[in-house]
Parts: structure tokens; C-alpha cells; sequence
């Protein structure tokens, strides 16, 4: 009997069929029933995978229609007033996506992946009311279906901590209320079964947490253990260590406690007292959110190490995390190269490899069909070793040779320098890269791709862009100018597709959020360019203009936390290697003339890791990296570089470290507050602080944007300010961009007369 347990399984459907049919809902096209019967045949499908791959626990509740968190506020009753007067499905995707008179509750990632789950929004009079109808209903479907699940429930301290305030009052002073909603839920459950066990997930056990958050640990789970003798609690952490609460939770009487063991290899220091406490042990050793093929064999030996100190009799062997953060199988990809497929595991196949590993911890008799699984997983890993296709000497030669990581010249004579080259007037005017992505030029590069037309006419296509994008900015007065990406369909996508050392898949979907799914490029070697990337295009730009044109790149930890990294290589080694690409486009950037660059780090803050100890690390490689991967700029090269956040208190320093010329970032959100810490650390560099939100489609006035100017000029002095939009406006329509870059200009050009 090998004991085996996944966390959580993918609900989008292996051919995104969640999100074909969540869209032709909203869209009008089916009525909910329709919804309602895809998503019952993908969780039965679901349910049938692992039940076929012999996974002993298999959940339920870890299907969703948008997002588990949103399903847990559904379930706890804490509706935000402005919802109040709907109900069923109108309500949940009202506050997923906001309706004509209410706003869509914020979404924000979930701790350090790609998912993003909505924000519960508490404040002092937040009621709570048990709602249970979801948790049982798919409870009893999995039962008709003749699967005895374990039911997956945010666990209560992670929803509060997650949740945020909407009147400043502390999330927490609801515990009581919130845990007495999961008791009568666990009331209701212990009804229906001998025995049921529930999976509380608490990632929020592996952050560095305050004492106050500790101590409720010990009160809430010894409740929630205590309701009825027939349900069985598990606590799930994972993506890190989870020490701390670990300690406190073997003195509950939780039955089981879940860690994962592939990112936090520190659970090993806490073996002793669950051994002790008499806990069972849900070790985590698959990695649920990177699609590399285990090795097997090492797998069993860290179960080996783990059953030195725990009786093999308390282990399950587990997934690291919910498979929800890898895609849903490899069947599909008939197009990518077969010894870099050999190399993958996806969620269907990592439930075979939970199966072997299993088998052979626990000692079980083999199949035939196992032994020829774990032959070829052997084989596979060697041949992974071994490539030719992952290992290239030149990339390493040329990174072990090189002399300079950065760039010589100090901020102050660089800036002027470039001022004296470039003579941009105080608060230059610019934007952020992109501009509307149109139905044409999606079609163009989707022709283009299919070989329906020929590269001639594609690359006519995108001229006329970029003629077009250029004349634009002409006409309203902006002092830089930008080509428009019209040749990228994903700032990050596009400079794998020309990089060596990545790979695309045509089916390897993960969810971002609700019905949205990414693809992220996969990094399976050595990474080197071979060819420039963006020179012809920026070039081409430049010729159609005497105003400035700012070349437009992506940054090397942008491009890594975007993608999935091979897992044979420290991250920052793959970094550099990227760093470097970066650093010879840029060269050949500026020897073609374009002297003005921007190195787009739009997903900076996205790598940081979840405990504090790891920030100064992750900290230097990816500073390191990006001034790599400028290095080779000479002293009136103006590099900028632009982030998506707003936040920037925690990292300031890091981002003055990066010693960019000019930075914009995004605040227009805020008004002036965010940058006065800027000010405070004494920020010598240029800003461009957004003036107008690009997220929506309203036109700021000119009036507004003339405000916001003085506000940042009340800041910062005029000239260390650039007046930019606060992030790409690829997702927006041309006739609002063209109103609020007129707009912008003009509200520029009002304050500059002013003073
Ligand atoms: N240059 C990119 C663009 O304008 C930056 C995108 C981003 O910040 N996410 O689209
Ligand atoms: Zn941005």
C-alpha cells in the first residue's frame, strides 16, 4: 500500500477548456449551465488522472471557477458592501471582474509564483456567514464519482493575513469569527463520512511571521483539530521552509502536516519533533511548480534522508505544492524538440513519477511498466547531463574571460555627458515602449508565423507601424521617441525566440488568473545570442526621425522570473549568461547609433524571495546582473529602465545600486507619495514617475496631468524628472493613447512655461 498525496491539482483543462467557456459566458455566448457542465467533466477528469496514476489523496475544492481565495470569501460570507445586493455566479464574477456599478476587488500575486488571487477586502464591521454549499457539493460529486477526497480550505490564518484592510483595523481581530465559521463547516463535514480529512493551506507560514501571528497558531488549530473526532486536519505549507509554525503546530493535535522539501530544504531541521510529536509527515519532494523530469532516484534518497529521522510509516510522498503552477501535460507538444521533451514532466506525468517514487520508497513490488518508466527516466536524466544541447563553451568562455560587470564611468559624469549630447529639455517627455497592439499587427505576426505570408510583406507591415508610431509622436511634441514594439508579442517571449538556449511549447498553459493563462518561455541550456535582436527595427526607427529614438530591451532578471529556469544551474548562473546577451545587443545598439536604451526590468520585484534571510543574496546577483547587462555602455549611452511597481520603499536601495540613468516606474496611481522616498535616500539619478495610469481607458485633462506634474515637482527638481504614461501601452486603443500622450505633452509644456 504506497501512500502517496497531491496537494492540489490544475483546473483550467488541458486545452484551456475553463477558459474558453468562462469567456463565452461573459461574453453573452452560453448561459452559466454551460459552465457549470464543463467544469464538472474537468473535475471528473481530473479526479479520474490521479485516481488511474493510484494517488491515494486526491482533493476536491481545488477546482475553482476564477480563484480558491475568492471561493474562501464566498464561503466565509465577507462580501464588500458594494456586492451586497447580488447572488451566485452574478456576485463571484462581479467581484473577480467588477460590473457597471461596482469595482473588481484587487488581485495580487500569490506569494513568489505567476498566480494572482483576489484580495479579501476586511474592515472593523466585516460579518462573517458560513456559505458551504461549494465545499459539499464537491465533496459529494467526487463521491459520486466514486473518489473519497480530502478537501482543500484556505487556512484561516492565511486568509486573514492575505486579506487587506479597508479602514487601517487589524485583518486579525476577526480570528475567532473566521475559525468559528470553519468549525461549523467542519461540523457540517463530519457528517458525511467515517472519516474525513481536510487540507488547511497556510503559506503564510513561510514568511518570516510576527509574534502576534505565531501565537494564533496554537489557539486555531487546537479548535479546528478538536470538532469532531472523525476529522482529520492537515496543515499545508510550501515553496519554503516553515519553521517556525512547524514548531508550534506539533503541539496541536493536527493529524498531519505537509512540507515542502524542494524549496525548503531547512524543514529538515524540524524532522525530530514531528518524529516525536507522533505527526504524520506529507513530504513534499515532486516539484509542483518547475517542469523538469525528476530524477528518481535522488527523490527516493531525499525520502531515505527524510526517513532517518521520521518512521517511514508517518510519510506520504507528496508534490511540493498544488500543480496548479505547472502545465497540464506534455501530450500535446508534438512540435518541440523530443530530447528536450524527454526532459519534462508536466502535472499529468509528475503524478507518475509521485507513483514510481512511491513504489519504491515504500519498497513495493514493481510493475513491468514501472521498470521501463524508471529505466527511461534514467535515461532521460543522463541524457539531459550529457547534452551538447544544454552546455555551450563559447557562452562560458566568454563570461569566464570577461573584465568588466559594469560600467566604468560614475552616474554624474555620464549624465553630463548624455545632457551634452542629447540637449533633452528639463522633464523630457517620453513613454514606455509599446504602443496599441492592434487586430492588424497581431494578424501580421500570426501570418507571418504561419508562413502565410512572406517575410517581405511581414516586415512591410511592421514599417508602416512604426512610420506611423513615429509621425505620431512627432506631431504632438514628444522630446524621445519609441519604434512601438510592433514586432513583439511579449516582451519576454520574443527575446527567448531569438535567444539560444530557450524553447516554446504550443500547449503549456498556467494559469495567471481567472480565466487568464500565461506560457512562459522554458530556459533549458546555455543561453547566448547569436545575432542582434532588435538593432534593424530600432535602426529603422532612427532613420524615419531627427528626434531621439530610445531602443527598447528586456532585462536579464525580467526575462529569468518570466520563464521556467532549468533547474541544473543556479538561477543567477543563467542570469549572467542572459546579462551578457543583453550587454552585446546593447553594444550593438549604440554602434548603430541608438544611444538612448532602455533595459526593461518590469518583473524586478517578482524574484525577491519569501524570507528575509534570501533577500540580500537574490538582491547582489540581481543587481549584478543588470549592470552586466548594461556594462558595455559608453559614458553618453543613456540606459534607462522601467519597472511595474509603485512600491518602492523596501528596495530603494537596490534600485539606486542598479545605477540606471533614468528609471520610470509607476506611480500615477499615488500622486507624488510614492516618490518622496526618492527624495528621502537622496536618489541622484533621473525619474520618470507615470503621470497617468495606462491600466484604464479613461483620457486624463490636461488640467489633471498639469496638477500631477506640480505635485511631482513639489518632490523632485525639474531636472531630475522625466514626464512619461506609467507603464507600455500595448493593451490600450489608439485613440486614447493619442488623446493622453496630447495631453500629456501639452500639460508639459504648460508647467515648463510657468516657471
Ligand atoms: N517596454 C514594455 C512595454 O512598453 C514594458 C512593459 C512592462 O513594463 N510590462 O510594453
Ligand atoms: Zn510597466
Amino acid at each position: 500500500m504506497s501512500k502517496n498525496y497531491v496537494i492540489g491539482f490544475p483546473r483550467i483543462g488541458e486545452k484551456r477548456e475553463l477558459k474558453k467557456v468562462l469567456e463565452s459566458f461573459w461574453s453573452g455566448e452560453v448561459d452559466f449551465g454551460e459552465v457549470k457542465y464543463v467544469a464538472n467533466e474537468l473535475k471528473k477528469r481530473h479526479w479520474a488522472y490521479q485516481k488511474s496514476a493510484k494517488v491515494d489523496y486526491i482533493s476536491s475544492n481545488d477546482f475553482s471557477y476564477y480563484d480558491n481565495m475568492l471561493d474562501t470569501t464566498i464561503l466565509l460570507g465577507a462580501i464588500p458592501k458594494r456586492f451586497e445586493n447580488l447572488e451566485d455566479e452574478e456576485l463571484y464574477f462581479a467581484m473577480a471582474r467588477g460590473n457597471k456599478e461596482a469595482v473588481a476587488m484587487e488581485m495580487t500575486k500569490w506569494f513568489n509564483t505567476n498566480y494572482h488571487y483576489i484580495v479579501p477586502e476586511i474592515s472593523k464591521e466585516t460579518k462573517f456567514k458560513l456559505n458551504s454549499k461549494k465545499v459539499i457539493s464537491e465533496y459529494k460529486e467526487a463521491k459520486d464519482f466514486a473518489v473519497k477526497t480530502k478537501i482543500n480550505l484556505v487556512g484561516p490564518i492565511t486568509y486573514l493575513g492575505l486579506s487587506k484592510s479597508v479602514d487601517n483595523s487589524d485583518t486579525f481581530l476577526h480570528i475567532n469569527s473566521v475559525v468559528e465559521q470553519y468549525c461549523k463547516l467542519l461540523e457540517e463535514l463530519s457528517l458525511f463520512d467515517e472519516e474525513i480529512v481536510v487540507q488547511f493551506d497556510e503559506p503564510l507560514f513561510v514568511k518570516d511571521l510576527d509574534s502576534k501571528i505565531l501565537s494564533l497558531i496554537k489557539p486555531v488549530y487546537d479548535k479546528l483539530s478538536k470538532v469532531s473526532s472523525n476529522i482529520k486536519v492537515v496543515v499545508a505549507t510550501y515553496f519554503e521552509h516553515s519553521n517556525e509554525a512547524t514548531k508550534i503546530l506539533v503541539n496541536t493535535p493536527i493529524w498531519a502536516i505537509a512540507l515542502d522539501f524542494v524549496y525548503g530544504s531547512k524543514n529538515f531541521e524540524v524532522l525530530e519533533e514531528i518524529e516525536s510529536s507522533n505527526k504524520v509527515l506529507i513530504a513534499g519532494v515532486i516539484d509542483g511548480r518547475n517542469v523538469w523530469k525528476s530524477n528518481i532516484s535522488k527523490k527516493v534518497e531525499l525520502l531515505d534522508e527524510i526517513a532517518k529521522k521520521v518512521s517511514k510509516s508517518k510519510i506520504l510522498v507528496s508534490t511540493s505544492c498544488s500543480l496548479l503552477h505547472v502545465p497540464f501535460t506534455l501530450e500535446y507538444e508534438t512540435a518541440l524538440d523530443s530530447d528536450i521533451k524527454s526532459w519534462l514532466s508536466f502535472a499529468k506525468e509528475k503524478l507518475l513519477e509521485l507513483k514510481l517514487v512511491s513504489k519504491l520508497f515504500f519498497n513495493e513490488e514493481l510493475s513491468l511498466e514501472d521498470k521501463s518508466q524508471l529505466k527511461r527516466n534514467q535515461e532521460d536524466n543522463e541524457s539531459r547531463k550529457n547534452s551538447t544541447k544544454i552546455h555551450n563553451k563559447k557562452v562560458q568562455d566568454e563570461l569566464s574571460k570577461l573584465k568588466t560587470n559594469e560600467r566604468k564611468d560614475k552616474f554624474e559624469d555620464r549624465i553630463k555627458a548624455q545632457r551634452e549630447f542629447f540637449k533633452y529639455e528639463d522633464l523630457a517627455t517620453t513613454t514606455i515602449g509599446s504602443f496599441p497592439q492592434t487586430q492588424e499587427i497581431r494578424k501580421n505576426r500570426r501570418d507571418y508565423k504561419n508562413s502565410l505570408i512572406s517575410k517581405e510583406q511581414y516586415e512591410l507591415q511592421i514599417k508602416e507601424y512604426i512610420d506611423d508610431c513615429i509621425a505620431f509622436q512627432e506631431s504632438i511634441g514628444l522630446d524621445v521617441l519609441v519604434h512601438g514594439e510592433p514586432e513583439r508579442n511579449d516582451m519576454v517571449e520574443y527575446f527567448g525566440e531569438l535567444l539560444d538556449g530557450f524553447a516554446f511549447t504550443k500547449n503549456a498553459w498556467v494559469q495567471s488568473y481567472g480565466s487568464r493563462c500565461v506560457k512562459p518561455p522554458l530556459i533549458f541550456g546555455d543561453v547566448t545570442r547569436e545575432n542582434p535582436m532588435t538593432v534593424e527595427w530600432i535602426k529603422y526607427a532612427q532613420s524615419r526621425t531627427k528626434k531621439i529614438v530610445k531602443g527598447m530591451l528586456t532585462g536579464p532578471v525580467t526575462i529569468l522570473n518570466w520563464s521556467f529556469v532549468r533547474d541544473d544551474k543556479p538561477r543567477n548562473e543563467v542570469a549572467r549568461q542572459i546579462a551578457l546577451a543583453i550587454a552585446n545587443e546593447v553594444d550593438d545598439l549604440q554602434n548603430a547609433g541608438i544611444k538612448m536604451i532602455q533595459v526593461d526590468e518590469a518583473a524586478f520585484k517578482e524574484g525577491y524571495p519569501l524570507r528575509n534571510e534570501n533577500i540580500s543574496k537574490y538582491e547582489k546577483w540581481a543587481v549584478e546582473n543588470f549592470r552586466l547587462s548594461v556594462s558595455k555602455a559608453k559614458i553618453d549611452t543613456q540606459i534607462h529602465t522601467h519597472m511595474c511597481y509603485s512600491e518602492f520603499n523596501d528596495i530603494i536601495k537596490t534600485i539606486e545600486a542598479m545605477d540606471a540613468d533614468v528609471i520610470s516606474i509607476e506611480t500615477a496611481r499615488s500622486g507624488n507619495e510614492l516618490l518622496k522616498i526618492f527624495k528621502k535616500v537622496g536618489y541622484k539619478q533621473e525619474v520618470g514617475p507615470g503621470v497617468y495610469d495606462i491600466h484604464s481607458p479613461r483620457v486624463p485633462s490636461i488640467d489633471e496631468m498639469v496638477e500631477q506634474i506640480e505635485a511631482l515637482l513639489e518632490v523632485l527638481p525639474k531636472q531630475q524628472l522625466w514626464i512619461n504614461p506609467d507603464c507600455g501601452l500595448k493593451t490600450r486603443k489608439w485613440p486614447e493613447v493619442k488623446q493622453s500622450l496630447e495631453n500629456m505633452v501639452k500639460a508639459v509644456n504648460i508647467v515648463r512655461n510657468k516657471k
